[in-house]
C-alpha cells in the first residue's frame, strides 16, 4: 500500500525566524532601549542618549559616541547571528561584552521600522541602512557625527497579537527609564567617572547624569535625598574580585526588591546566589519579609561567571560560588555593620509634624551619622561629587560626640567585671573574643539615667539624648553571646536537678532524639522521658528565665521543616534567637544606675548593640536640631 501526502514540513522564512528570535529577547520596548544602550556600551561609549517617545512604543532612538560601524558591518549588522563580538566556540567561555548572540538587531528589525546611522570614529563619512519587518534597504550615504544613532520607531507594527500585550504608556515608559537608570549605576565608578546618559520622553527631559557623576551622585539623581544620606560605601578587592556600591541601614528595607540591584562586569543582574548574599549580610538586624536596599557593583574575571544562561542575560551562573560569597558576604556585612541603625528620633517628629498637616517642617535634616564613622577614603567620592559628608553637615554639636564613640568604636574589650550585672552571672573568662590590648574607659558612660516605666532608659549625649529600649538590648547582647560562644564551642551549661518535663509525642520525640548527640554540643542537653516525652536537663547558662517547653517545640519545628541535623548556624538563628527573646530578664525590672551602666557598656563592647535579633531598633536619638525643631527655634 502507497501512503500519499502532501509534505508538512518547510524550512521557515528568515524573518519568521527572527520574529520567533524576538518573542525571546524583545518582548517591549524596554528590551529594545536595553539591546541598544548594551550595543552603544560594548561600542565603547561616553555618552549615551535614549529619545523615547509614547512609553518607547513609537519610538525608541539611542545616540552614543561609540567607535561607529562603516558601510560593511552595517550591511551585515541586521543579518541574525551576526556579531562583532565573538569569533570561536571557546570565546563563550569569557565573555566580556554585554552582546555576543547577534539576535538584537536582526529580532528587532523584523517587528519593528528600524534605522542605522553610523560613522566610525576613524571615518570621514557616515552611512545608513534601514530595515522595516524585514525589508532592507542597501547602505547608503548619509551625514552625521562619529558615532552610531539606532532609531526602533512602531514597535510590533506588523505583529499585532505583540503589540495587544503591552502596557499603558506610562508603565512601558517607567520600565525603559528603569532600563537605563540601572545602566547608568551600573557604568559608574565610586570615585566619579562612567558614562553619561541623557533621557528624554516626548521631548521632555526625564533623566540627566553626567559622565562623571560618581556612583553616590547617581543613586542621589535617581532615588533623592533620603536614603542617599544613610548609605554605607563597600569596597574591597580580594583574589580577583571586586565589590564596590552600597549599603543602607535595616530600617531602609522594604517589601519589594526594587532598591536591590547588583552589577556584575557592568551588567544589571537578577540573581538569587546574589539576593542570598545580601539577605546573609543582613541576617539578625532583617524584620522578617523584608528586602535590604544597596547598590552593589561586583567585578571578577568573565571566565568566573556564564552569562549565556537566558536569552535576556540578567540571569547568570557562578562557576565558584562558595569562594566567591565568603568574602563577599564578609565585606557587605561589615559595611551592614557600620550603617547606623539606631531609629533618628528626628524621623519620629517628621512624620508627626505631617500627620499634623504642618508644611513648616524645614528642610530636611541630616541624621547624625552612625556611632562609627567610615574611614577617610570612602567619603572622598562623596566629596569629589560635591556631596558634604555627613560629619561635615553636622558640625557643630557633632564633633565632641564623634570623638567619644570613636574611641568607643576600637576598644572592645572586656572591662573588668565586677558585682554590677547581677543578671549576668558570667565569668569574664568566657567574655572576649580577640581582646584588644588597649581598654579605653568610656567616660560618657556615666549617669544619671533614668529609667522609664521599667523598659526605657534615657541618658544623655552630648548632642542630644537616646532612649534606650532595655529589653531589645538585653536580647541582643544574650543572643550575641551565644553565638559566640556557639561559635568559640564553649558554650556554658546550666544543669537542672530536676529535669523539665515537656510532651511531645512519639513520633516527634523520635525526630528529636536522633539529634540528641548534635543539641548537646550547642549546650542543649535533652533526654528521653518514657515513650512521648523530653526531658530537658540543662540549657546554656545565658539564658536566664529560660522556656524550656517553648525551645522544644521550636526545635521540633526547625527539625521537621529542615528534615536534616540542625546546623549550629540553624539552631542559632532559629532556636537560641528566640530564647534569647523569651529568656531577656529586662522587661519590666528595675534597673540601679549601675546596673544600667553596665548593661550599656556591655552593649558597646559587643559593637552589635543597634538592633534586637529580630531587628528592632534598640534605641531613639534626638539631636539637639531635632529638638529645636520640635519647640519651633527654627
Ligand atoms: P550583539 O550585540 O550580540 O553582537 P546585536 O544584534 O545587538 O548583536 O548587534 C550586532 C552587531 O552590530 C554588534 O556585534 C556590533 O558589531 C554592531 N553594533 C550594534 N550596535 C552598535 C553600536 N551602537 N555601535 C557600534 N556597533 C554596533
Ligand atoms: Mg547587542
Amino acid at each position: 500500500m502507497q501512503i500519499h501526502s502532501e509534505p508538512r514540513i518547510a524550512v521557515l522564512a528568515e524573518v519568521v525566524r527572527n520574529q520567533i528570535a524576538a518573542g525571546e529577547v524583545i518582548e517591549r520596548p524596554a528590551s529594545v532601549v536595553k539591546e541598544l544602550v548594551e550595543n552603544a556600551l560594548d561600542a565603547g561609549a561616553t555618552h549615551i542618549r535614549v529619545d523615547l517617545e509614547e512609553g518607547g512604543v513609537k519610538l525608541v532612538r539611542v545616540v552614543d559616541d561609540g567607535c561607529g560601524m562603516g558601510p560593511e558591518d552595517l550591511a551585515l549588522a541586521f543579518e541574525a547571528h551576526a556579531t562583532s563580538k565573538l569569533r570561536a566556540p571557546e570565546d563563550l567561555e569569557h565573555i566580556a561584552s554585554l552582546g555576543f548572540r547577534g539576535e538584537a538587531l536582526a529580532s528587532m528589525s523584523s517587528v519593528a521600522r528600524c534605522r542605522i546611522l553610523s560613522r566610525p570614529a576613524s571615518g570621514t563619512a557616515a552611512a545608513e541602512i534601514r530595515d522595516e519587518g524585514g525589508r532592507r534597504s542597501p547602505v547608503i550615504p548619509a551625514g552625521g557625527p562619529a558615532g552610531t544613532t539606532i532609531e526602533v520607531r512602531d514597535l510590533f507594527f506588523n505583529v499585532p497579537a505583540r503589540r495587544r500585550f503591552l502596557k499603558t504608556t506610562s508603565t512601558e515608559y517607567a520600565r525603559c527609564l528603569d532600563v537605563v537608570q540601572r545602566a547608568a549605576l551600573a557604568n559608574a565608578t565610586l570615585a566619579g567617572g562612567g558614562v553619561g546618559f541623557v533621557v528624554t520622553h516626548d521631548g521632555k527631559r526625564a533623566l540627566d547624569v553626567e559622565a562623571d557623576m560618581p556612583l553616590l551622585a547617581r543613586i542621589r539623581r535617581i532615588f533623592g535625598n533620603d536614603v542617599v544620606a544613610e548609605l554605607e560605601v563597600v569596597d574591597a578587592v580580594e583574589g580577583g574580585i571586586a565589590i564596590s556600591g552600597y549599603v543602607a541601614p535595616p530600617r531602609f528595607a522594604r517589601r519589594d526588591t526594587t532598591r536591590q540591584m547588583w552589577f556584575l562586569n557592568g551588567r544589571s543582574v537578577r540573581d538569587k546566589v546574589l539576593l542570598r548574599v545580601l539577605k546573609e549580610a543582613y541576617r539578625g538586624v532583617l524584620e522578617e519579609g523584608r528586602q535590604p536596599v544597596a547598590f552593589l557593583q561586583l567585578a571578577l574575571d568573565p571566565a568566573l561567571v556564564d552569562v549565556n544562561v537566558h536569552p535576556a542575560k540578567s540571569e547568570v551562573r557562578f562557576r565558584d560560588e562558595r569562594r566567591l560569597f565568603g568574602f563577599v558576604v564578609n565585606a557587605l556585612r561589615e559595611a551592614v555593620r557600620r550603617t547606623d541603625m539606631a531609629t533618628p528620633g528626628e524621623t519620629l517628629l517628621q512624620s508627626r509634624l505631617r500627620r499634623e498637616g504642618r508644611t513648616d517642617a524645614g528642610p530636611y535634616l541630616p541624621d547624625p551619622g552612625p556611632l562609627q564613622r567610615h574611614e577617610e577614603g570612602s567619603t572622598a567620592p562623596l566629596r569629589a561629587a560635591g556631596i558634604p559628608d555627613r560629619a561635615e553637615l553636622y558640625r557643630g554639636p557633632r564633633a565632641p560626640y564623634e570623638q567619644l564613640d570613636r574611641g568607643a568604636a576600637f576598644s572592645n574589650a572586656a572591662p573588668a567585671r565586677d558585682a554590677r550585672e547581677p543578671w549576668s552571672g558570667e565569668s569574664s573568662a568566657r567574655e572576649g573574643s580577640a581582646a584588644p590590648s588597649t581598654w579605653a574607659p568610656v567616660d560618657d558612660l556615666r549617669g544619671p539615667y533614668l529609667q522609664v516605666a521599667r523598659t526605657y532608659i534615657v541618658r544623655a549625649l552630648p548632642d542630644g539624648f537616646e532612649i534606650v529600649d532595655q529589653h531589645a538590648l538585653h536580647e541582643r547582647l544574650t543572643y550575641e553571646g551565644l553565638l559566640a560562644d556557639v561559635r568559640g564551642q564553649r558554650v556554658e551549661v546550666q544543669r537542672w536537678l530536676t529535669p523539665e518535663l515537656v510532651e511531645v509525642g512519639r513520633a516527634d520525640l523520635e525526630l528529636l532524639s536522633e539529634h540528641f548527640d548534635a543539641l548537646r554540643r550547642i549546650g542543649i542537653d535533652l533526654a528521653p522521658f518514657g515513650i512521648d516525652t523530653v526531658a530537658v536537663q540543662g540549657l546554656p547558662v545565658r539564658l536566664k528565665r529560660p522556656d524550656p517547653a517553648g525551645l522544644v517545640r521550636d526545635l521540633v519545628e526547625l527539625i521537621g521543616r529542615t528534615g536534616r541535623t540542625p546546623e549550629a548556624a540553624d539552631v542559632i538563628e532559629e532556636v537560641l534567637h528566640r530564647a534569647a527573646c523569651r529568656s531577656s530578664v529586662m522587661a519590666g525590672d528595675t534597673l540601679s544606675q549601675d546596673e544600667i551602666e553596665a548593661l550599656l557598656r556591655r552593649a558597646r563592647e559587643t559593637g552589635e548593640d543597634q538592633t534586637c535579633p529580630h531587628a528592632r531598633p534598640t534605641r531613639v536619638r534626638f539631636t539637639l536640631a531635632d529638638l529645636e525643631k520640635a519647640f519651633h527655634r527654627r
